[in-house]
């Protein structure tokens, strides 16, 4: 205990290598599958809590060769600048899969990864990806208490990784080529429609394919938006109008020349004044503790569940039972959750 209110001192004192290296030491015990390092994180997220929530949280997609770390080296040093303290974290969906990575093995980020205003950590490199996203939240955490107040997570247009930063995050930015491909793989697997912002990059190599990018994604989202107000309880009948949303937006840029990082950083602040002044910040943020408290409910009972020295017992039998179509798959399931909640 004394270890971690150590840990813990050094997180939300001043920033320096006794902080970096306190954060590390956390981070490592949260991402340890040990019971015991389970604990004491747990012990010192909750002794972290009254220091987390000042940051301002961006989840940035966007598929493999768009320039996801070449925009956030730009976007972080042009913050650094600015007086901001970055941190960089990231969910990769490869590494629960494989072991390898498509986000963390090229050398990336090379100016801001030693800039002393920012903090920068690769996915948890192993476990399943509900894992791994919980292990980066709780490391997002972590880098607020730091005083880092822009958190950036980074993550890859795989599978489920992009739904799981949107759900962590205040604002949901979606990287883009300048060429019409692309946006409709993202409106067909229903990513477009997390984006609080798109933004075309490389917009330098193709300036006309990339104003015809934005044009179709605007008019995309705008269809997109239109679905979303039909099933808006804000607009149902009767309601009292609600105060603006945020109307999703999109812009060009190219990161590799830093053209656009001004007016990306004014419709984020944009955004977030909004959001704010609307109460929809702090509404999305209390939604995402309590479904990421059920989620962890969840994963706890279906460890318990199979962890049960009866369940495991009667399992085998049960599934033969169930493949061979003697009991039906209801019933089973009824009878092995009676065994795991008997004494
Ligand atoms: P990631 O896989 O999404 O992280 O993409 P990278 O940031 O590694 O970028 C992939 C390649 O695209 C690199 O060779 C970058 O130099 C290049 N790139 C990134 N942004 C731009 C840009 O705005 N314009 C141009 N021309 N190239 C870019």
């Amino acid at each position: 205990a004394d270890a971690q209110r150590a840990l813990a001192t050094a997180i939300v004192g001043a920033p320096g290598a006794a902080q970096r290296r306190a954060m590390a030491k956390t981070i490592t015990l949260l991402e340890s599958t040990r019971t015991d390092h389970r604990l004491a994180a747990d012990a010192l997220l909750n002794a972290l809590l009254p220091f987390t929530g000042r940051s301002f949280r961006i989840g940035i997609s966007g598929v493999p060769g768009v320039g996801k770390s070449t925009f956030i080296e730009a976007l972080g040093l042009y913050l650094i600048e600015r007086g901001h303290r970055v941190a960089v974290l990231a969910v990769d969906p490869s590494s629960s899969v494989s072991g390898g990575s498509i986000l963390g093995d090229k050398t990336r980020m090379e100016h801001l990864s030693v800039n002393e205003h920012a903090y920068i950590r690769p996915s948890p490199s192993s476990g399943t990806l509900g894992g791994v996203a919980d292990k980066t939240r709780e490391s997002m955490l972590v880098t607020e208490a730091a005083g880092y107040d822009i958190v950036i997570v980074e993550t890859v247009g795989v599978g489920q990784s992009e739904t799981s930063v949107a759900a962590m995050t205040d604002m949901f930015v979606l990287l883009q080529l300048p060429n019409a491909g692309d946006d409709l793989q993202a409106i067909k697997k229903g990513v477009m429609e997390l984006a609080d912002l798109v933004v075309i990059n490389k917009a330098d190599i193709d300036p006309d394919a990339a104003t015809r990018a934005r044009a179709q994604i605007t008019s995309a989202l705008r269809l997109l938006g239109m679905h979303a107000l039909h099933g808006h309880p804000d607009h149902a009948h009767g309601g009292a109008p609600a105060k603006p949303a945020w109307q999703p937006q999109v812009l060009q840029l190219s990161a590799l020349k830093g053209a656009g990082l001004p007016e990306f950083w004014a419709a984020v602040s944009q955004f977030r004044d909004l959001q704010t002044a609307n109460g929809r910040l702090a509404q999305r943020r209390q939604q995402q503790t309590q479904s990421w408290m059920w989620e962890r409910i969840e994963a706890g009972l279906r460890e318990r569940f199979r962890a049960h020295a009866q369940v495991r017992q009667a399992l085998p039998a049960i599934t033969d039972d169930v493949r061979a179509g003697r009991v039906a798959a209801s019933v089973a399931a009824r009878r092995l959750l009676d065994l795991s909640t008997s004494p």
